[in-house]
């Protein structure tokens, strides 16, 4: 794990280039968040985000993100879910998250619409769409997104911000680009079709976010840019 110092300086290089390039796509840098993903690294690691004056932090397994909320003050930093999440953690993931980034299936959908109904909550929630069609990922497709869609909106109990997606393994900025600029494609279809508001586009990671904040993202979410490679 790196040290305090050379997280500051991370994270200050991160806000200067997300400045340039937030000017040169001709849009405000306050339009686009940073997400520091602080999964399969110490607490340290939210620690430093908390003292930087960053309120949320992504993690991807629900025992990692609830054994590290515990050593946090309540309310300090909120906590969103962007990895896959299985049916039989989800009872647990709504105690734990604020949102879940990563709502990949229908069936997951609609087990949680379930459980926080059950609770008499509402889940703030992003869809993942699998925009690059890369096998290895979850997420929706393109194909018949739309009648999925209509589905997800008929869950009562999950407030829908907007979409989220992961560029392809494969094929670099190349095919990066193209698999962000659908996912806007596919927000301002669904926001047409649906009158939500879809305001959230979390696209982009230490290694395409350039590419996504060209795209239009909204939330780009930042590991090892922040904190140095993970150890798994
Ligand atoms: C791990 C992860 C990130 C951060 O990846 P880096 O390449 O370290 O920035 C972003 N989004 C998701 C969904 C992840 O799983």
């Amino acid at each position: 794990m790196i040290s305090d110092n050379e997280f500051f300086k991370n994270f200050s290089l991160l806000q200067e280039q997300l400045t340039v390039l937030a000017e040169q796509s001709g849009r405000k840098s306050d339009e686009i968040r940073i997400l520091p993903v602080t999964k399969n690294h110490p607490f340290d690691a939210v620690d430093f985000c908390g003292r930087a004056g960053l309120s949320a932090v992504g993690e991807n397994r629900v025992q990692e993100a609830a054994e590290k909320r515990e050593q946090v003050a309540e309310k300090e930093i909120t906590w969103e879910l962007i990895g896959h999440l299985q049916s039989n953690k989800a009872a647990q993931a709504v105690e734990i998250f604020d949102r879940i980034q990563s709502v990949d299936s229908l069936k997951l959908a609609r087990r949680l619409d379930r459980i926080v109904g059950e609770r008499g909550k509402v889940l703030r929630c992003l869809i993942q769409v699998n925009t690059g069609a890369d096998p290895g990922k979850f997420g929706f497709l393109e194909e018949g997104f739309d009648r999925n869609f209509e589905a997800l909106c008929g869950c009562s109990h999950l407030q829908i911000e907007g979409l989220m997606t992961i560029a392809p393994l494969e094929g670099g900025k190349e095919t990066a680009r193209p698999a962000f600029a659908r996912l806007r494609e596919l927000a301002d279809d669904m926001r047409r079709a649906s009158g939500l508001a879809l305001d959230e586009l979390s696209m982009g990671m230490s290694g395409d976010w350039p590419e996504a904040v060209a795209e239009g993202s909204t939330l780009i979410r930042v590991g090892s840019a922040l904190f140095g490679a993970r150890t798994y």
